[in-house]
């Protein structure tokens, strides 16, 4: 086989850019096309823990990541007046001089992310998709919705949990199905002395308070959501205000300050999983396009950053593209699955917790270990 030399990237996200930014320290070329035209994202923060720190740093850009951010090095677990009932370290495998985690907001990740794939000169196609592809055995024929076309060694569908790329590959037999639990979001000014992230265990729903730069830390609010509920945009301010009301201290007083509908981001919780190989001939899937769970663990898009990484040292050198793309698979998918797997059970047992109904085997605390654990360990 010759040598994987250009390829498609689909989807100028998080996967989709550090796609391109390890395959060109692999010395392969790439192509982004994102059907964004203005390539923005919302508002409000990501926690990237250490695994992610680990990934980000082994391509050039952790230390990025932390001056733009904040680090921070574990959790304090409270009740929902704010009391604090435990502390834990975080798990730390970045390595010498980092923290455990770090916030950071999605914009600045992103303009990170951005600058550095301009900044080694990769093309970047905005507001286009692909509207074919043609696999011939040895190359993929691409033709584009603004009417150009390309020949590419590979196409990588990083377009997120509705990937058209899926679609295209494997049909609509696999698409993302809510879980019954959404995120509420919203950035305040940080306290001085508010230096590690904290949870707030309330009797509905959970909180959690993460710092994200000098000045400021976003608050996550996780609530069950009867039947996927369309929220009023205009509302949404009041909407978050009535499901923070279970809460006093620190949140009880943030509550007042959300007046604004346009900086409160919600989610509803979706989660996908492509149950066979991530690719079909030399069109592969990665990132949430191919797994998405639910935020719980945070590993999200650590998932996608650690898919770029290993896809790009396994492309470099290889001989053949089916067992070079089977061998991804068998890598990643262990840990994409544990991740899958173990969000969508801590969503279920909140669940039924906040329904007054717990669950008799749950165990909160061996499951967050067991995942950081097997996460800790080298990709
Ligand atoms: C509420 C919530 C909180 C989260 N918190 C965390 C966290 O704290 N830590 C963490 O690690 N993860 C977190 N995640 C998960 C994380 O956001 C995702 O896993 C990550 O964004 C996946 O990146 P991606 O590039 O695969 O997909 P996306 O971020 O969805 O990016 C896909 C990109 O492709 C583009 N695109 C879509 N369709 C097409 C198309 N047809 N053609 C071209 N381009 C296209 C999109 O515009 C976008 O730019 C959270 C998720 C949610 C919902």
């Amino acid at each position: 086989m010759e040598k994987v030399k250009k390829v498609l990237i689909v989807g100028g996200g998080i996967a989709g850019l550090t796609a391109a930014i390890a395959l060109k320290r692999s010395g392969i070329e790439s192509h982004v096309v994102e059907k964004s035209a203005d390539w923005s994202v919302y508002g409000v923060g990501i926690i990237q823990p250490s695994n992610a720190l680990r990934a980000l740093r082994s391509i050039g850009l952790g230390d990025l990541c932390l001056a733009d951010g904040r680090g921070f090095n574990g959790w304090r677990f409270c009740d929902a007046n704010g009391a604090v009932l435990a502390e834990a370290a975080a798990f730390s495998v970045a390595g010498p001089g980092y923290p455990a985690a770090n916030g950071i907001t999605r914009p600045a990740l992103h303009k990170i992310l951005t600058e550095a794939v301009l900044r080694q000169e990769t093309p970047v196609s905005l507001g286009v998709t692909v509207e074919s592809l043609e696999d011939t055995g040895d190359r993929v024929n691409v033709s584009f919705t603004n009417g150009e076309s390309g020949r590419y060694d590979l196409v990588i569908g990083a377009d997120g949990a509705y990937s058209k790329i899926r679609g295209m590959l494997f049909g609509d037999a696999v698409r993302p199905r809510y879980t019954g639990q959404g995120v509420w979001r919203y950035n305040f000014p940080r306290p001085k002395d508010f230096d590690w992230g904290c949870m707030y265990f309330g009797k509905q729903s959970k909180a959690g308070l993460v710092p994200l730069t000098e000045q400021a830390m976003y608050l996550f609010l996780v609530t069950a959501e009867q039947g996927n509920p369309r929220m009023v945009t205009d509302q949404l301010a009041v909407l978050l205000r009535e499901r923070m009301q279970e809460y006093g201290g620190l949140l009880g007083e943030l509550r007042e300050l959300v007046t604004d509908p346009t900086a409160v981001v919600y989610r509803p919780m979706e989660v996908v999983m492509l149950p066979q190989p991530w690719h079909r001939g030399r069109v592969l899937l990665i990132g949430d396009a191919a797994h998405s769970g639910t935020p719980h663990l945070a590993e999200g898009a650590a998932m996608a950053i650690e898919d770029s990484i290993v896809l790009a040292e396994m492309l470099d050198g290889a001989t053949s593209i089916e067992s070079t793309l089977n061998a991804f698979w068998a890598r990643r998918s262990p840990r994409a699955q544990l991740v899958y797997e173990t969000g969508i059970q801590l969503g279920e047992w909140e669940q039924a917790e906040w329904r007054g109904e717990p669950a008799a085997g749950a165990a909160y605390n061996e499951a967050f270990a067991n995942a950081y654990a097997v996460l800790s360990e080298p990709i």
